[in-house]
Formats: structure tokens, sequence, C-alpha cells
């Protein structure tokens, strides 16, 4: 059953995962608008269904305490990652997962080295975190904006025309080094439309309730479309890889965005496969002293464990 499951959530997100040394363009590559052939109205079992196993996965992730795990969202503006981040870890326990957003590097921040900030937000053992912007913003932002390169005081023969090369390099060396210590590392990029962004960036205007979420940097932002899109396209040719794998989940229709960013994080954690810790026969026999020892603490009239007791009874409703 579970195998069935984890096959058909692989074959489900296999359309969206950038296969190793591939040359992405994402207008060519990518659809904003696929769906997979599924309808609105068959999306919100499907998620409620990836959102249970989440959950279910989350906490034989935290039992086992070996494994983290870090999910990085990134998108353009309006691209849906606050929404995708509430919906899809809506049912999992908030001690197990972390969420980190990064904006504008602090001036505490940039007098590190650029992954420094990043380094210190990533899972414990036993822990999903997620990147709501992450250290790809240092090809990304940074590369469009070679101001903020400026600003990062790097020595001069370390910011030449090879540094982006050298920062996809150095980038999948660390993911690398990450999972080869128990950290899987998986990327969602939301592929949205520019029809789309024009369309959500009116709701943010029209709707006052969210006007608080536009700004006028993201319309700037927004005249750079195309600068961006090859940045995304590079950084996916370059950074997709068999350790750490890129997912171009389309992001113009949110419900699809959704399922498809709960499956791709289970399908990470159905690979790692946690299980409870097995605490062994000496401890299981000392469980079983103390079990005898409650029993028979039972006051006058009440079961001996309630809790075997009540196990018991539902069984025989449900036979
Ligand atoms: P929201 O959905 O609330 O708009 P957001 O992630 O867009 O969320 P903002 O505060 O609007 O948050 O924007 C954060 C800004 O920080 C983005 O414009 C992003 O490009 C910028 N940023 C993130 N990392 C870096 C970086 N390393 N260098 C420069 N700018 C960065
Ligand atoms: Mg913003």
């Amino acid at each position: 059953m579970a195998d069935e499951r984890a096959g058909r959530i692989a074959d489900f997100i296999e359309p969206l995962r950038v296969e190793p040394g591939s040359d992405v363009r994402l207008d060519r590559d990518f659809d904003p608008r696929y769906k997979a052939g599924l309808k609105k109205r068959d999306g919100a079992e499907l998620l409620r269904s990836g959102v249970s196993l989440l959950a279910e996965y989350q906490e034989r992730l935290a039992a086992q305490d070996t494994y983290g795990v870090l999910l990085c969202l990134q998108a353009i503006d309006a691209g849906g990652k606050d929404g995708t981040i509430r919906h899809v870890m809506s049912g999992v326990n908030p001690q197990g997962v972390r969420v980190s957003s990064f904006k504008v590097p602090s001036a505490e921040e940039l007098d590190h080295d650029y992954l420094w900030r990043y380094a210190r937000r990533l899972p414990a053992r036993g822990e999903i975190a997620i990147f709501n912007r992450s250290h790809y913003e240092e090809v990304l932002v940074v590369r469009v904006h070679p101001d903020h390169l400026v600003r990062q005081k790097l020595p001069h023969d370390a910011c030449g025309p090879d540094v982006w090369d050298r920062r996809y390099r150095e980038i999948n060396r660390w993911e690398h080094y990450l999972t080869d210590n128990g950290f899987k590392v998986v990327k969602i990029f939301l592929n949205l439309s520019k029809e789309e962004q024009r369309a959500r960036f009116l709701q943010r205007i029209d709707r006052p309730e969210k006007n608080w979420k536009f700004s006028a940097a993201d319309v700037r932002e927004r005249a750079r479309w195309e600068d961006y899109q090859d940045a995304f396209s590079a950084m996916l040719s370059a950074t997709s890889t068999k350790w750490a794998p890129w997912y171009v989940v389309p992001a113009d229709r949110k419900w699809f965005a959704r399922i498809c960013s709960a499956a791709v994080l289970a399908h990470t954690l159905m690979d790692i496969d946690p299980q409870y810790p097995d605490v062994g026969d000496e401890a299981r026999r000392e469980l079983l002293v103390t079990r005898r020892e409650l029993e028979a603490e039972a006051p006058a009239g009440a079961a001996a464990d309630p809790y075997a007791d009540s196990r018991r009874s539902g069984k025989r409703k449900r036979g």
C-alpha cells in the first residue's frame, strides 16, 4: 500500500523534475498553466490526503531523529510562496517545522560569506526547514541587480565574471555535503506566468485587505521579467542535481501548485522512509513490568488498563 502510494506520487511529480545536466529554458520547457488533467474540484480532496500523509511522515522523521529535510521555495513576486507554505504545512506538528524568510541582507549578514545566514537556519535532525526564498537569491536577485554583489564586500578577484558559475558549484557542493550528512535538500520553483502576475498584482490593489502585500518595488522587479526568467533558467540548469533536484511547479492555479508542492515534499519524506525507533527487547521487558505495576494501581471499579479496553471494544464495534 505504502509502495503504491509512493509510486503514484513519484509518477505525478516526474514531469516537474528538472533533469540534472539539462539545459532549461523556462518559457519553452515548463507551462505555468499545466494541471495534469485535474479539475479544481478534485484538488481539495487530493490536498487533504497529501497533508495527512505529510503529518504521518513528519512524525516519523521526528521520532527517528536521524534525518532532516530542507525545502527551498523560490518564486517571482506574487508566485504564491506564503499560501503554499500555509496550506501544505497545515497538518504538521509546528514543533517539527521551522520556516525562515530571507529578505535584503542586514549589515551583519553582509559582513559574512554569502551562505552564512542560510547555514544558521538549517534544519536539525528530525526537523523540516522551509526556506521562503533561499540561498538561491544569491544567483537571482543578486545577479539581476549587481549592485547587491558590490554590497557583499567581496575581494576583487572573487567577483569577476565567473562569479555565477562559481556560486552554482559552491551551492551544489554545499547541498551535497548536507545530503551526505543526513539532510535532504529539495527545491521548488513556483512558475508563474507574466499575465497571472499582472492579475494578482491588480487584485492586491483592488482589495483593501490585500494592499499591504503590494509594493512599488514589485512593479519595478516586473519590469525586469526577462532578466529574471534568464536567471531562473540558468539556475535550474546548473543546480538541479541527483542529490538535490529542482521541481518546477506550475503556479498559475494556486490549488494545483499546492498539490504539487505537497507531493514533492511527501516524495522526499517517503524516500527517507523514517522509522519509529525500536526500543529493543530489554527496554520492552521493563515496559511490561511497569505496565503490570500501573495495572495493579487501578482503583476499585476502574479498568486495569482503560486504553487497552477501549481499543478492544473499538475493534469489536468495527469488526
Ligand atoms: P511577500 O510575499 O510578503 O512580498 P517577499 O519574499 O517578496 O514576500 P519582501 O519583503 O517583499 O518579501 O521582499 C524581500 C526582498 O528581499 C525581495 O525583493 C528579494 O529579492 C530580496 N532579497 C532576498 N535575498 C536577497 C539577497 N541575498 N540580496 C538582495 N536582496 C535579497
Ligand atoms: Mg514581496
